[in-house]
């Protein structure tokens, strides 16, 4: 039997940061309904025998006061600042990250290579020009690269880590996702990092907060301990839009004044009814990239005391591998050592699940970062089918018009995967609290 509940409100449909935010922010006249049994979407952690694995690294970048000030009170304190130590390893050298504003310790002729190319590029192409060609948006991602950087840290670097970590040509990316992303260091500070090696930092997560007790998880708690009600084990199946109204995989009914969906745009596009072709056609225009996580519990302390480390060559199966117990002590059992490996898939390049562990494990000896198997005390993969939202050209105006028709029925789709955006959980915050402020 089918049972309704309560009255018309608005509905904040999934309790990742996104939703949290919305629902601290409007403070009454809304119910938060979540799919799993438990709040927080990509900001979880999973215990396991005694480590607690996030679903990848996630570490907090503050470039708003506002956030900082409010993350901090949620945590109440138990939050601490690291200065970033994060490295690159290619043709057989560890080097420091950002690549482009660090060669020392590449081949001579890799380093020539980066030099040369970048230093005709900055004598052939105005910054004026170039800030101009990024900020209209009007080239792809590897004439960007090529323009900004020259053909040598393009073709030694950066074609071959976008490649694999987006898994599609980069000349297929638009740059409407770099928003700082990507620092282009100043010539002087390449040549330094070329000659020495620099310690100079660079973009805007060139430092990061990581809790000092317990994972991620403690901003969801943070969040979940001032709003009253949310709803979990409640998966919404359909939507009528028309009606206003939404069915639970329980059979439960609820009636919406308003609806901010955050759930996955893909997945929203599955559940509403009655869809106009055109519409359809722009759900069926998302594409994205996929991550596969192997979280491993190591039995050492002395593995490294590097953040992470980015794997740009196609011999290996990982873009990148992060140190956890090099954020905070607390997601492992004392002498012990947490790690992730991370490997994009999509259906352009497909993954074969058991293949990603063994060959994880293969590369992580190979490297030296465990000796054997032996090593390993615990293994916990995490599949994350929406990564990335991809950013090609038909995005933008794909999320323009699902936005825009949704907005009719008194829908607002937000966050990283209702916007279909690459955005940070600092930015799905901060656009919870304005959707707030917009309906409240
Ligand atoms: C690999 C990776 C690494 C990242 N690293 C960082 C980092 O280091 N620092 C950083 O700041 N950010 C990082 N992020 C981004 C960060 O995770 C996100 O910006 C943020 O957590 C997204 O929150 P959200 O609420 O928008 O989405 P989600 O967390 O996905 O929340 C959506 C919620 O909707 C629920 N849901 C889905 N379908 C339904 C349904 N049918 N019915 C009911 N509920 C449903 C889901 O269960 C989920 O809880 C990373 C993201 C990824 C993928």
């Amino acid at each position: 039997m089918i049972k309704h509940q309560g009255k018309s409100e608005f509905v904040i449909l999934g309790a990742g940061l996104a939703g949290l935010s919305a629902a601290y922010h409007l403070k009454r006249g809304y119910s938060v309904y979540e799919k799993e049994s438990g709040p927080g979407g990509m900001a979880r952690t999973i215990h396991k025998d005694g480590y607690r694995f996030d679903y990848d690294g996630h570490l907090l970048h503050f470039r708003n006061e506002y956030t900082f000030s409010l993350i901090s009170k949620l945590l109440e304190g138990n939050l601490a600042p690291h200065k970033r130590n994060s490295w690159i390893y290619s043709k057989d050298s560890y080097t420091r990250y950002p690549f482009q504003a660090n060669f020392y310790g590449l081949p001579k002729d890799v380093i020539k290579d980066c030099l040369v190319g970048l230093i005709k590029t900055r004598f052939n192409l105005s910054d004026e020009r170039k800030k101009d060609y990024a900020e209209k948006n009007n080239g792809n991602f590897e004439d960007w690269i090529k323009m900004t950087f020259g053909t040598g840290i393009a073709e030694h670097f950066m074609l071959s880590y976008n490649r694999k970590f987006w898994t599609v040509e980069p000349r297929e990316l638009t740059c409407d996702w770099l928003d700082g992303f990507v620092p282009v260091p100043a010539l002087e500070d390449v040549v330094t990092g070329a000659i020495s090696s620099n310690t100079k930092l660079y973009g805007y997560n060139s430092r990061f907060w990581y809790p000092v007790k317990g994972g991620i998880s403690e901003v969801v708690e943070g969040f979940s301990q001032s709003i009253n009600n949310i709803h979990v084990n409640k998966r919404a199946v359909t939507i009528d839009q028309h009606r206003r109204d939404i069915v639970f995989e329980d059979g439960t009914i609820k009636k919406f004044k308003g609806l901010i969906a955050t759930i996955p745009l893909p997945e929203l596009d599955k559940i509403l009814v009655n869809v106009p072709p055109k519409i359809k056609e722009a759900f069926s225009a998302l594409r994205y990239t996929s991550i596969y996580v192997v979280n491993l519990g190591i039995r050492r302390d002395d593995v490294t005391d590097r953040h992470w480390v980015y794997y740009p060559e196609e011999s290996i199966v990982f873009y990148r591998v992060g140190f956890p117990t090099n954020f905070s002590m607390d997601v492992a059992p004392p002498g012990r050592t947490s790690a992730y490996a991370e490997i994009s898939y999509s259906d352009n390049k497909k993954l074969d699940r058991k293949k990603a562990v063994f060959d994880t494990i293969r590369d992580l000896k190979a490297l030296g970062i465990i000796a054997d198997e032996g090593d390993i005390e615990t293994c916990q993969p995490i599949d994350i089918k929406y990564g990335y939202a991809l950013y090609d050209s038909n995005r933008q105006a794909a999320v323009s018009t699902i936005k825009d028709y949704l907005k009719r029925f008194g829908i607002h789709t937000m966050g990283r995967y209702g916007g279909w955006k690459y955005m940070s959980m600092e930015d799905v915050v901060l656009e919870g609290k304005k959707t707030a402020e917009e309906i409240g």
